[in-house]
Order: structure tokens, then sequence, then C-alpha cells
């Protein structure tokens, strides 16, 4: 049985599944094995039994999996879990995560053009500053 009161004091990772966890399986499983506290997954899916499989075929360590149905919901599951990190491939869902938490943006082919090595981004998610 989990120690609740412990595990409200460590550092929650939070990862999206696609385009995160998909781009990198291997990468992913290895750090949530190797993440000293509690890993939560935020998906924009439907089916809960699809992301259960698709977390077990990858080899990923989760304590809690978390289906969503719109853009905005990320941001607010991600203030009511004390979440310390969050990682995702969409600007859309990142934007509206506030300080303190952490987000890093993991590339892949839906938001990065490899060929013009550029961002892709939209007026809503991106600024250009020079
Ligand atoms: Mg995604």
């Amino acid at each position: 049985m989990k120690d609740t009161a412990k595990k409200n004091t460590e550092m929650i990772l939070a990862l999206d599944l696609d385009g995160v966890i998909t781009e990198s399986p291997e990468f992913f499983s290895a750090w949530s094995h190797s993440w000293p506290g509690p890993v939560m997954v935020i998906t924009f899916r439907s089916n809960r039994q699809k992301a259960i499989d698709d977390l077990q075929d990858r080899n990923i360590r989760y304590d809690e999996l978390i289906l969503v149905d719109r853009f905005d919901a990320k941001a607010e599951v991600i203030a009511s879990k004390n979440i310390a990190i969050y990682v995702d491939d969409q600007p859309e869902m990142l934007k509206n995560v506030a300080p303190p938490v952490h987000v890093m943006l993991f590339r892949n082919e839906g938001n990065f053009d490899f060929d013009d090595r550029r961002w892709m981004l939209s007026q809503d998610t991106g600024k250009l500053m020079f």
C-alpha cells in the first residue's frame, strides 16, 4: 500500500502519451522507472483500455492515468494534482500551465519542421522575438 502522505511531498512527473511517450518509448520507460516520485500520464484520449495497453506495451511505470477531452483540461489537471514537471508535444497544452510547474516541449514531426529546422507554432502559441 502506498504512503499517500509521503507521496504528496514527492515531485510528480507527468507525461503526455501521444507524440511524447510514443515518440521515444525507451527513453520514457527508463525515465519513468528511475523517477523517484509518482508518475502520471495525462492524455487526450477517450479509450482508457487502449491507453493502458499502450503504456504496458512500452513498459511505462505510472501511478495514475488521466484522460482528458479538451485542451484546457490538461492545465487544470496539472494544477489540481500538484505536478512538478510536465512533458507534452503540443504548445497548446502547455501554454496554460502556470508556474511553478516546469514544462518541457517534446520535439516531433508534428511541432517541428525538420527540413526547415524551425518550430511550428500558431499565433496563439508562438511569438517571434527577432
Ligand atoms: Mg501529444
